[in-house]
């Protein structure tokens, strides 16, 4: 694949690492079927080139966040089903419908509103219905659920319920005695309502093994190439690689200082590249003086204040390093995860941070 000379930073996506990770999903967690979450631009990669790739490898089922995300993405997959997390108001309902939408609805409210809209069309919706198992953030409470259950038979007239879901709170964490307390709660939720489709497990819930998968797992993270499980193999292979150019190298003397703030001082005759990834792009200022790059498999230490537009790097211990070379500073070399922890973050910030300047690239071969 060819790069513009003018282009001094990308962020590489490989839409085949992308499928075979919605592969090893339909592998753990099978016979369940598997929906992509693609919200936020697909974690920043690209929703559309993204939800296309999964598509191709047999995802008929999407998940967004906003509204105007699932509309934007109904014209890449026309015949999936895509889900609204954020479920509906009654100034969404117009569009929800026009675009084939389906809300996750989060409380008896919205049940009703959507159930209005249904009987006023002389009709009847497809529904999603999110119980809160331990999240404490959206989905319906117990005693809502309660209430949903005792009359499910006039509150759920009209709606065709073709998903009960809910989310866990400690996915990331397989020792997290959460999990089983939030595994049993589903359950019970599951059989006080009619019977429906059901939904529990995110890419660390996938990990947590068969038993949460239910009927559809939701993998964001995994799909991408992130590690749901911090301080485990990660079983899912690298999608993303940040990388930007070398502008300028230089030598500074023992005793001078680097960047913003003058945090780095050069404890030798320092050799120093200057690459063109800043905070603006998604490189966090956190990582100053903490973090490395990779230049062509070989690690280097940021020396200094990550800066708007740019991060210095100490190159002194790797000879023969040029201007206009690439340094990657989450993909192959340094795992996401690293560069998280460095910037005291998840991977899941480190993927949505990273600037919208930053030209995307796909690879479509493996
Ligand atoms: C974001 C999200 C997911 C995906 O979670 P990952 O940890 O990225 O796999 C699944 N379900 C819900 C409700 C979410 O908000």
């Amino acid at each position: 694949m060819s790069v513009s000379t003018s282009e001094l930073a990308r962020l590489t996506v490989r839409l085949p690492a992308i499928a075979s990770n919605y592969r090893l999903c339909r592998r753990l967690a099978g016979p369940a079927a598997v929906a992509g979450v693609v919200k936020a631009e697909a974690y920043g990669l690209g929703m559309v080139p993204v939800a296309r790739t999964l598509s191709e490898a047999g995802c008929d089922t999407f998940f967004v966040a906003r509204i105007d995300e699932g509309i934007a993405l109904r014209p890449a997959v026309p015949e999936a089903r895509i889900f609204v997390l954020d479920g509906v108001r009654a100034e969404t309902v117009a569009a929800l419908l026009a675009h084939r939408l389906t809300p996750v609805l989060n409380s008896l409210d919205e049940i009703a509103l959507w159930q209005r809209a249904a009987k006023e069309g002389r009709t009847s919706f497809d529904a999603a219905v999110h119980v809160d198992t331990g999240m404490s953030r959206l989905g319906l409470p117990g005693a809502e659920l309660s209430r949903l259950a005792a009359e499910a038979n006039t509150r759920l007239a009209h709606l065709r319920l073709v998903l009960v879901m809910s989310h866990l709170a400690c996915a990331d964490d397989p020792d997290a005695r959460m999990n089983g307390r939030q595994l049993a709660r589903f359950r019970e939720a599951l059989a006080m309502l009619p019977p429906a489709p059901a939904s529990f497990a995110s890419t660390g819930g996938i990990l947590l093994g068969k038993a949460y998968a239910f009927d559809l797992v939701r993998p964001g993270i995994g799909l991408y190439g992130g590690n749901p499980h911090a301080g485990a193999k990660n079983p899912f292979a690298v999608a993303a690689a940040l990388t930007g150019r070398i502008l300028q190298l230089r030598r500074v003397d023992k005793g001078e200082s680097v960047g913003y703030g003058a945090t780095f001082v050069a404890a030798r005759d320092t050799a120093l590249a200057t690459v063109a990834l800043g905070y603006a792009d998604g490189i966090m200022r956190a990582i100053g003086n903490r973090g490395e790059g990779a230049i062509a498999g070989h690690r280097v230490p940021v020396a200094g204040r990550v800066s708007m537009d740019l991060t210095t790097l100490d190159v002194t211990d790797l000879p023969g390093v040029r201007v206009g070379q690439e340094v990657e500073f989450f993909g192959d070399t340094v795992a996401l995860e690293e560069i998280a922890s460095a910037a005291g973050t998840a991977n899941y910030e480190i993927l949505t941070g990273i600037g919208s300047r930053v030209p995307r690239h796909y690879v479509e071969a493996a």
